[in-house]
């Protein structure tokens, strides 16, 4: 980082390294990506994944970050859907418990009540959501880096103190799990993740998910060349195995999801060859909340200032470029540029 731009370093080169690192190259900055990749997959290599914006503890907030997620994710859709992997598609929710709907979700995402309500259920909806590849899409992310200058090199970073080189006036941590020791957050803990690959060959078209029946969640989603079964939800566990019982509990929930949803050839689904992946989200907060996002400025008395933006649960995917674009604003107050457009185009 030899030249006059604000110089920055992003550590972790998941879906929210990638594209803070991208939010601050258009507003000016020299950006530098450190990411570890010595260990197992990050989650961001793991997820399906399905434009789930789960709340956290500010509402204004949330709804500011989901609605610029979401804008930002439906643009990449309609100009970069082969490269990207991303596309907008129908969901179809089936909810057995109450829960709590927002107008303006609702508006986003088009979402409205599928009829006549199923027997026993407290509501069915339609909704239009980014559906993203994370095999197509972070490789996607990563090559639009390079070609705009963001250097992404293989370094784990043992301190943020390590990285006071002269050059670097900031540095962002978005290293997820590992912030558990880079940032010393006991907030932090590992969430275990079971999903299954499979061929679509019973014609399966539209992604299906619900809350939960049995209390444990099912769902579909639909990709270009395949579906993804999932999921499990083991909070505190942190490794990387699959297990055959709760393989097959995700398929035996997954028929019985797409039956509800009407689709004949449910019974079949998932008997030919399956492909499994096991990943661990970085959740955050205090017991019972998984999605308590760290996006701060903090300074360190020795070092350069740290803007932290991790801890992004269930929803990294769903709503990186909504924390990606405070924790610019915060790395690079005096920026105007707008991002989005620069990015996507
Ligand atoms: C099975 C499963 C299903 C999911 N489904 C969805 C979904 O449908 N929708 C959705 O929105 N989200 C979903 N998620 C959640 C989503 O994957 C995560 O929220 C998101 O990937 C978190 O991204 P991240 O960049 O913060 O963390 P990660 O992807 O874990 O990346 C962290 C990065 O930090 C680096 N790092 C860590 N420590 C250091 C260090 N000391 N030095 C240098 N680098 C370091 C790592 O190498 C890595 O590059 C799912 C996750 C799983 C596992």
């Amino acid at each position: 980082m030899t030249d006059s731009r604000p110089g920055v370093v992003v550590i972790g080169s998941g879906v929210v390294g990638l594209t803070t690192a991208l939010e601050l190259r258009v507003r000016g900055a020299n950006v530098r990506v450190y990411t570890d990749a010595s260990g197992h997959p990050p989650a961001s290599r793991i997820a399906p994944a399905l434009f789930t914006p789960y709340p956290g503890p500010d509402e204004t907030v949330f709804r500011s970050r989901t609605e610029r997620s979401y804008a930002a994710l439906a643009a990449i859709a309609s100009n970069h859907a082969d490269e990207s992997g991303v596309h907008l598609g129908v969901l179809h929710e089936y909810n057995y418990h109450p829960h709590e709907s927002r107008a303006w979700l609702d508006r986003l995402m088009d979402t409205r009540p599928l009829t006549p309500l199923p027997e026993g259920l407290c509501a069915a909806t339609s909704s239009r959501r980014p559906h993203v590849d994370m095999r197509r899409y972070l490789p996607w992310l990563e090559r639009r880096a390079r070609s705009v200058g963001i250097e992404i090199i293989s370094r784990r970073v043992g301190s943020f103190r390590d990285l006071d080189d002269g050059a670097t006036d900031t540095v962002v941590n978005c290293a997820g799990l590992g912030s558990r020791t880079l940032a010393g957050d006991g907030l932090i803990k590992p969430m275990h993740g079971q999903v299954i690959h499979v061929q679509n060959d019973i014609g399966v078209e539209r992604s299906v998910h619900d809350d939960a029946p049995g209390g444990l969640v099912a769902y579909i989603f639909v990709f270009r060349d395949r579906l993804v079964l999932g999921g499990t939800f083991d909070a505190d566990r942190d490794d990387h195995r699959t297990d055959e019982d709760s393989i097959e509990g995700i398929v035996d929930r997954c028929r019985g999801l797409l039956r509800l949803d009407g689709n004949p050839r449910w019974n079949d689904l998932a008997r030919g060859p399956r492909t499994t992946f096991a990943g661990v989200r970085p959740t955050r907060g205090p017991a019972g909340a998984f999605e308590h996002i760290r996006v701060e400025r903090e300074e360190q008395t020795n070092g350069p200032v740290v803007i932290h933006n991790y801890g992004h649960g269930r929803a990294g995917v769903s709503l990186a470029w909504g924390t990606a674009a405070e924790a610019a604003s915060l790395a690079l107050p005096a920026s105007t540029a707008r991002p989005d457009a620069a990015i996507i185009a």
